[in-house]
Order: structure tokens, then C-alpha cells, then sequence
């Protein structure tokens, strides 16, 4: 856990600098953002963003979320395609710019084709978008499987690097991965994860508990122990050695319009589960 923090905003009028403030006033040494709202493409030019203030500032490690509005894998999604490539090099660029160790990004929704094509047109607009550049690596997230998500299984996340020529990486979600039907509690996921995918693919992790039974494919993140996972298991996961060097990323639900964060990372650090809601 040297890399221990959570999603922060990135806003008017301090931007990065901003983010970087908020993440050591709860006590973090990584964070997440987006860098622009995550459901639209439109952006602050980077020049805006007071990256070398928050450079001059922090060390903490940085991830970069891509706006999840766009989606890579309907192979019929002609023109949504074309603004979607447009979109990720985008991020991909600002993510350079603000020394993100990777982009996360969601696989997307097949609506309808096969999964195979439909991770092959991803892998396609990847490629075309990141093929030979230095961009930071792209990490594919783990889904739920809500609605015809891709990237709901170990296998197809796999399928999906093992099919594209540009190095992707990963981003294990807990929540995503027990809304999947993966058993957290089994104290051999990681192993599993490793024989799948390889733990050396995996660029950052989402520590979220989830609202919902395992193998509900719904998505709704929940407090670290308040949900269907538990703290012990949550814990178990971030502490593993092997995930030591990689950002840890909390993105649980605020409480009574408050953050958690200080709370849950102290809790983690602590080892210890705090009823504090
Ligand atoms: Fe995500
Ligand atoms: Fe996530
Ligand atoms: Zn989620």
C-alpha cells in the first residue's frame, strides 16, 4: 500500500493543482481524476491546468481516468468510433502531460455483436490511436457486465490484450470483479488473476466494496465494509506484496455529502475496520 488514495476532482479555478492539495488533505500518496468531466470529451486546454504547480508541489502518484462516455467496442459505431479514437488520443496526450503512470479506460458496450468482434474493434481503435507512441499505458478496466459491457470476465480482459499490438495494461475494480461473479473472499483470486492475465499487466487497482450480491452485474460501489465484499477481503487485496508498487484508487460513495477518504485510508493503513457511518 505505498501508493494508497482515492478519485478526486480536478476543477476550476486550481485544477491539478487543486487535486493535489485536496488528495494530501485526506492523507493520500496516489489519486485518480479525470481531466475534464467524465461524461462528456469537452476540455480546459492543458495550459490551463496548473500542472507545474501541482508538479512543483506533490509527488503523489497520478492515474488519469478517460471520460466513460466513450466506447471503442461496437464494431457498427461508425462515426462514435471516430470521435471515441479522437477522444482517447486526446486523453492520452493530457495524461502524458500530467505524468499519469497509465489512462484507465472501460472496454466499452458490444450492443449486440459478438464479444470477439466486438473486442477486436476495440483493439483495432487502440492501435490506430496508440500504436508506436509513448503515451502512458492504457489500462482496461475490469467490468461489471452491466448491460452488454465487455471486459466482464478475467478471459475477455486477456482476450483483449493478447489481441492487440499496442501494450496494454489493466485496472483490477473489486467492485466491478464481484458484480463479474469473482468470489474476493478466496484468498487465491490474485492467483488467479496472475494465471489469467498476468499481475504484471496490472497497472492500478480499484478498491471499492459493492452494494450488491456477487454476480449481480450491476456496478454500485459501496463503502469499505458496508457492502457484499467486506472489509477483511478489501484489506487482504491491498495488501498484498504483490500489488505493492501499484496506485490503490478508492472510488467509494460519499457519506451525508461527506468525502470517506481520510477515513477508509486510515482504516487500511490501520488495518482495521472503523464503524464510522
Ligand atoms: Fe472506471
Ligand atoms: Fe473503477
Ligand atoms: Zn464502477
Amino acid at each position: 500500500m505505498k501508493y494508497l488514495g482515492s478519485h478526486v476532482g480536478l476543477s476550476a479555478p486550481d485544477y491539478l493543482l487543486g487535486s493535489v492539495f485536496q488528495a494530501e488533505q485526506w492523507g493520500e500518496t496516489a489519486f485518480m481524476c479525470y481531466t475534464g468531466a467524465p461524461q462528456n470529451s469537452r476540455r480546459v486546454p492543458l495550459e490551463k491546468l496548473k500542472i507545474s504547480e501541482a508538479d512543483a508541489a506533490s509527488s503523489l502518484s497520478r492515474v488519469i481516468h478517460a471520460p466513460y462516455i466513450v466506447n471503442l467496442a461496437d464494431p457498427k459505431g461508425e462515426d462514435k468510433l471516430k470521435i471515441g479514437k479522437k477522444t482517447v488520443e486526446n486523453e492520452l496526450i493530457r495524461a502524458q502531460a500530467m505524468s499519469g503512470v497509465c489512462l484507465v479506460l472501460h472496454p466499452g458496450a458490444s450492443l449486440g455483436a459478438e464479444f470477439e468482434e466486438s473486442a477486436l474493434a476495440l483493439c483495432r481503435c487502440l492501435e490506430e490511436v496508440a500504436l508506436g507512441k509513448d503515451y502512458p499505458p492504457i489500462a482496461i478496466e475490469t467490468m461489471a457486465g452491466k448491460g452488454s459491457e465487455i471486459g466482464k470476465t478475467l478471459e475477455e480482459v486477456a482476450f483483449i490484450l493478447n489481441n492487440c499490438r499496442v501494450p496494454l495494461k489493466v485496472c483490477l475494480d473489486t467492485c466491478h470483479l464481484h458484480d463479474g461473479g469473482y468470489d474476493l473472499s478466496d484468498p487465491g483470486f490474485l492467483d488467479e488473476v496472475d494465471r489469467v492475465i498476468g499481475l504484471d499487466k496490472v497497472a492500478c487497482v480499484h478498491l471499492n466494496d459493492s452494494k450488491n450480491p456477487r454476480g449481480a452485474h450491476k456496478d454500485r460501489h459501496e463503502n469499505l465494509g458496508y457492502g457484499a465484499i467486506g472489509f477483511d477481503n478489501l484489506l487482504r487485496i491491498a495488501r498484498d506484496p504483490r500489488l505493492d508498487e501499484l496506485p490503490i484508487i478508492l472510488e467509494t460513495p460519499y457519506w451525508n455529502g461527506e468525502a470517506p477518504y481520510a477515513m477508509e485510508i486510515k482504516m487500511l493503513r490501520e488495518g482495521a475496520f472503523v464503524d464510522w457511518r
